[in-house]
């Protein structure tokens, strides 16, 4: 038997698999990013930019709301909120 699994990074771009979301979408708070990058580099889905501090962002029709970005930020400068909050970035 064999699985169809379309498990290569950014494949989100072919998906729009924000719909996957369950409860929860990170928030990306800006005051105290040090551009480090971890969260762009850690997301499975390649969607998130940003180069200058606290500029960062994801795009929410692909982000599947897994909280890895997240759970690596070192300064706590993402948060994941409930999906019905209002969110800017
Ligand atoms: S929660 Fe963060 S790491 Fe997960 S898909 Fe969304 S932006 Fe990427
Ligand atoms: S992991 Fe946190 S501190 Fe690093 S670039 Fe992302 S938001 Fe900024």
């Amino acid at each position: 038997m064999s699985v169809n699994i379309n498990s290569r990074p950014g494949s989100a771009r072919n998906n729009r698999t924000g719909s996957w979301r369950v409860d929860r979408r990170p928030k990306f708070l800006r005051q105290n990013c040090i551009a480090c990058r971890l969260c762009l580099l850690v997301c499975p889905e390649g969607i998130i930019t940003g180069k200058a501090k606290n500029s960062f962002e994801t795009d929410y029709v692909y982000c599947k709301g897994c909280g890895l970005c997240a759970a690596v930020c070192p300064k706590k400068d993402i948060e994941m909120i409930p999906e019905d909050t209002e969110t800017e970035g």
